[in-house]
């Protein structure tokens, strides 16, 4: 089951400016920063309610964020949305015909076990499914 939209992913030139920028727009600070090296990149989160926003910066010249941004600018990278299990969601999604980017489950940011879906399954939207590391 989806419970709701955990955050919305943002693919930034500068993360620095860029949380400079959010903060000042939100009316509220980063809570927290943290480096995915597996992933190649550093995010920063902001708090919204039931939501977050996270900001992606690429750690290399040649990371998914870096070439995003190279063929499309920078914007809205991805959509997350937060499961109860995503071993279960990742089944029934393989069976109904969504292609997943990994077969299992990975560590990202935010003490989360995440699964990207193909864009091209999902009418262009890069989806994240994430559950909690309980
Ligand atoms: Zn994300």
């Amino acid at each position: 089951m989806i419970l709701k939209i955990e955050h919305l992913g943002i693919a930034v030139k500068n993360l620095e400016e860029a949380n400079r920028l959010f903060s000042l727009l939100l009316g509220k600070e980063s809570y927290k920063s943290e480096s995915v090296e597996s992933e190649g990149v550093t995010t920063s989160f902001f708090a919204l309610g039931e939501s977050k926003v996270e900001l992606l910066e690429s750690t290399r010249p040649d990371g998914p964020i870096a070439k995003f941004i190279e063929k499309r600018g920078e914007g809205i990278h991805h959509v997350a949305f937060e499961v109860e299990d995503i071993h279960a969601m990742m089944t029934k999604l393989k069976n109904n015909g969504f292609q997943l980017l990994n077969d299992e489950p990975k560590r990202g940011a935010d003490n989360k076990l995440i699964c990207f879906l193909h864009p091209k399954s999902t009418n262009g939207v890069l989806v994240e499914l994430c559950q909690e590391i309980r």
